[in-house]
């Protein structure tokens, strides 16, 4: 069998791997370099985490986000924002939710199998602290904590002025950059091609500048421009920036009241933060965020930016169905890397036919579709 794999981010490093084992010929497709779409990233792994968003919790905090300047509105996809008022407060199944948590269980033991064969990409389960500035969004958290079910543990601390911080001792991180190399380094046997896709279509067929080839499956991996596949998928804009060590940060710390996460990594601190809904390149916000983020951390100087985009779908939470010979595999919003390993090889189930479409994680793909893939991810 002869499957093609478009994008070389985090979740298409995983597909063209698990296709690798299970000895399916592989040619994996890359518009930039592998990894690109994934490595700015902070790399905390989230394990049975979820983040949904078509809710008024959520629409608070990104409210509150648009307030402070950690978050901008330019421009959503309009298929996403029909689907977003539309299932606008609807909850989900405990089964669906739990579906996911899998999806994250099976990732942090993946990555926890790799670390423990070579551990050369900063795996560390150290624990992941949310520090809340303010009352009303510490208390809205701990609400939240105490409203849903969740098999992570967590260690409440609330302080004298009503912040707090809410510490879970079994999340973790990784360094993102030398987790894309390992990867990178391990598709041996796989077929790379450095070129952008230009079109996919449900009969398998991939268009490239190397031509138009059949395959017998194709799985796309390629971010936020599985939309142009007819798919509600919009892009939630982010920057990262690695910056030299800060001595007192021993785990990964979200500062939530800004969106702000940093991760202490062998040779500094990954900061993120930036929360804009935009498909643009456009990187002016960068400095700000970064300004904010050098107070919040007490570090100095400037270090150069990365940016990506979180591909979201309108609940938030990841998608992974198939149509005929395409299969698609995207929508990990700010979990992607929690996410991947999860994804990764339920997709490949699909492609090689071993397990059904999941009716939830395939909710959004009736409308999946040909289509045309140049240009859709900003350079
Ligand atoms: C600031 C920030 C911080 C984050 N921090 C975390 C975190 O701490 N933990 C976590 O779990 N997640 C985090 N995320 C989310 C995570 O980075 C994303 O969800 C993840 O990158 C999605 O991975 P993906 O492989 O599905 O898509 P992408 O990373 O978008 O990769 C898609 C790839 O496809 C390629 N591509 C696109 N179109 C084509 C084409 N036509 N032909 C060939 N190639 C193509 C792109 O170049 C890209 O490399 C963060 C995101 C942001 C923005």
């Amino acid at each position: 069998m002869r499957v093609a794999v478009v994008g070389g981010g985090i979740t298409g490093l995983f597909v063209a791997r698990y296709l690798r084992s299970r000895s399916v010929e592989v040619t994996l497709y890359e518009r930039s370099r592998m990894g690109a779409g994934s490595v700015h990233a902070a790399g905390i792994l989230e394990g049975h985490n979820y983040y949904t968003i078509n809710n008024l919790r959520y629409l608070r905090r990104a409210l509150r986000y648009l307030g402070n300047g950690s978050s901008q509105v330019r421009r959503v996809d309009r298929r996403w924002l029909s689907n977003y008022l539309r299932s606008f407060g609807r909850t989900l199944r405990p089964e669906d939710l739990a579906r996911v948590a899998e999806l994250g269980s099976h990732s942090l033991r993946e990555y926890a199998a790799l670390a423990e064969s070579i551990d050369d990409f900063g795996f560390r389960m150290g624990g992941l602290t949310e520090r809340y500035e303010q009352p009303r969004l510490f208390q809205d958290a701990l609400r939240n904590l105490r409203s849903r079910p969740t098999e992570e543990r967590v260690e409440v601390t609330e302080e004298k002025d009503g912040g707090g911080s809410l510490h879970y001792p079994d999340m973790g991180w990784l360094d993102t950059d030398r987790c894309i190399h390992r990867l990178t380094r391990e598709l041996s046997g796989v077929r790379t091609a450095i070129a952008e896709v230009d079109s996919v279509r449900l009969d398998g067929t991939v268009g490239s500048s190397e031509g138009s080839d059949p395959f017998d499956r194709v799985i796309v991996t390629a971010g936020i421009a599985c939309r142009r596949l007819g798919l509600p998928i919009t892009a939630v804009k982010g920057y990262g920036w690695t910056a030299p060590p800060v001595p007192s940060l021993r785990n990964a710390v979200i500062f939530a009241d800004w969106g702000l996460a940093a991760v202490p990594l062998a040779q500094g601190v990954k900061v993120t933060s930036g929360w804009d809904f935009t498909f643009s390149a456009d990187n002016r916000r960068a400095s700000a965020l970064w300004s904010r983020a050098r107070t919040l951390l007490g570090s100095d100087g400037n270090v150069p930016v990365e940016q990506g985009y979180r591909p979201t779908t309108p609940d938030g939470l990841p998608l992974v169905g198939r149509r005929d010979r395409l299969i698609v595999a995207t929508g990990g919003f700010r979990l992607g890397w929690s996410l991947a390993p999860g994804l990764a090889r339920h997709a490949v189930d699909l492609a090689l036919d071993t397990a059904p479409e999941d009716p939830f994680l395939s909710r959004y793909c009736g409308t999946l579709r040909t289509g045309r893939l140049r240009g859709a991810f900003p350079s």
